[in-house]
């Protein structure tokens, strides 16, 4: 079953992991698809030729997404050559690990650039162009970490939280226009962001998952379908747990 036929989806930061999953996802499921990346040109220039198979169109876009002007630019662009933006998956993150004691004001302030400014900066643009639609969904990809906390991500704890605060304010101001705005709350997922983690902290956190295993980007994809999708037109303002259980 296509649950995506005809509509337009953006997603940032989809040249690997999590991103790229939901990127194929909306693919598959008939959704045109403008996605970006930043560093891994290669890998995104491949992407746009691997998701021409679905059949729908594919573009890709160097973007940096905790840029304000290029994001708005990106809206801009997507809008002049798809025709309109139905669905904005806030995805890009970055990691700069560290105890606080530790932290210095760069990481600080990169994490909450790349994290949080850019969840703003897109759905400030895209969601322009949703209100003269009167139709849109927004999805913005936060952490369990932004629910709990991490020892060693204070940043990164403190960028998905204010992620999760944007979402919940944005669904009670747009609610009225039809645009609907949720968040995706990912465990432990394996991608090559949690590669980088010592092999003895990952088999301790997979001991304690429910489903004593970590997730896949494409069971991250799976829920983003569903929250772009009209199969939720009633959810916003929601965080969504995709984590086997970890927080429960
Ligand atoms: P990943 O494999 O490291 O991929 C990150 C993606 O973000 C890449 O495509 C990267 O593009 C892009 N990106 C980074 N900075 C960007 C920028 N300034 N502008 C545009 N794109 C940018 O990470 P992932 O594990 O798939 O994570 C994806 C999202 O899920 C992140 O928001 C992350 O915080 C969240 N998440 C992940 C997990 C997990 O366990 N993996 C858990 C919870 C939440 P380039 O490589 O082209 O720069």
């Amino acid at each position: 079953m296509k649950l995506l036929g005809g509509k337009v989806a953006l997603v940032t930061g989809a040249s690997k992991g999590i991103g790229r999953a939901i990127a194929e996802s909306f693919a598959k499921h008939g959704a045109s698809v403008a996605f970006t990346y930043l560093s891994s040109v290669e890998k995104g220039e491949a992407l746009e030729k691997e998701l021409a198979q679905y059949g729908t169109k594919i573009k890709g876009y160097k973007s940096d997404a905790s840029d304000y002007i290029s994001a708005e630019e990106l809206a801009n662009i997507t809008q002049a050559e798809f025709g309109k933006i139905d669905i904005v998956v806030n995805n890009a993150g970055i990691t700069r690990d560290g105890l606080l004691m530790r932290m210095t004001e760069e990481n600080w302030d990169e994490v909450q650039r790349v994290n949080m400014k850019s969840v703003f900066n897109l759905t400030k643009s895209a969601t322009k162009i949703m209100m003269k639609q009167k139709y849109g969904s927004v999805i913005n990809i936060t952490s369990v970490v932004g629910l709990k906390g991490n020892a060693g991500q204070a940043n990164y704890a403190a960028s998905k939280a204010g992620i999760i605060g944007f979402t919940k304010s944005v669904a009670l101001e747009l609610g009225s226009r039809n645009i609907r705005c949720n968040a995706v709350a990912p465990g432990f997922i394996e991608t090559e962001m949690t590669a980088v983690l010592d092999q003895k902290v990952v088999e301790s956190w997979r001991a304690g998952i429910p489903l004593k295993r970590g997730g896949q980007p494409q069971e991250v994809a799976d829920a983003c379908v569903f929250l772009a999708s009209d199969m939720s037109s009633y959810i916003t303002g929601q965080v969504l747990q995709v984590d086997g259980g970890l927080l429960t």
